[in-house]
């Protein structure tokens, strides 16, 4: 597994609730393999939804799979570079993530992080404090959902990416699991998180 970055606040605090966010389709829109800084366009309402998180008391830690690396569709420099750009288009809107990692491999290297393997909620506790109860993942995919409910906290679906074509397969898989939800974006995703952490 692998860190992007931690944010000069993020370490010493009292633990706090976490959303682990993942990235794209979520944050960023879906482009297959993105690759290209030039590519990275931040959703609407995602700053604002990720500004309202942060005020409600919640860490906001990035968990991206990007097998892309470990398959050769592009370069550690290009990966760089994408992530560059998106710091610096949320910075841009008055948000940033208190940590962010990532997975490099492939699925064939059955690595401990590639989600909906927990190891980057793992090395997120090496950096930040954060308690499971009342934390969230909040993804495009089944595994995103997988992986909060693994380690026995919130799974979000979101609708935008590939949120839609998920769907069937989690309501499927999670019927009647309270701690698993659908919305239409990370928007209404922190809406409700916030709304159902205040009772
Ligand atoms: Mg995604
Ligand atoms: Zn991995």
């Amino acid at each position: 597994m692998a860190l992007w970055k931690v944010h000069l606040s993020a370490p010493g605090q009292e633990p706090k609730r976490a959303l682990f966010l993942d990235r794209d389709g979520v944050v960023n829109a879906e482009r297959h393999y993105l690759s290209k800084p030039e590519d990275v366009e931040i959703l609407p309402g995602v700053a604002e939804a990720m500004i309202k998180a942060r005020e409600a008391g919640y860490w906001l830690v990035g968990v991206s799979n990007q097998s892309g690396l470990g398959r050769g569709r592009f370069t550690a420099d290009q990966f760089h570079a994408v992530m560059i750009r998106f710091d610096q288009l949320l910075e841009e809107q008055g948000i940033f993530f208190d940590a962010f990692f990532y997975c490099p491999h492939a699925p064939e290297e059955c690595c401990t992080c590639r989600k909906p393997k927990p190891g980057m909620l793992h090395e997120a506790s090496e950096h930040l404090k954060w308690v499971p109860d009342g934390s969230w993942v909040i993804g495009d995919k089944k595994c995103d959902v997988a992986l909060g409910r693994n380690a026995g906290f919130g799974g979000m679906l979101v609708r935008t990416g590939h949120g839609e074509s998920n769907e069937e397969a989690v309501i499927q898989e999670f019927s009647e699991d309270k701690l698993v939800q659908v919305t239409d974006d990370l928007n209404a995703a922190v809406d409700f998180i916030v709304e159902q952490g205040r009772r």
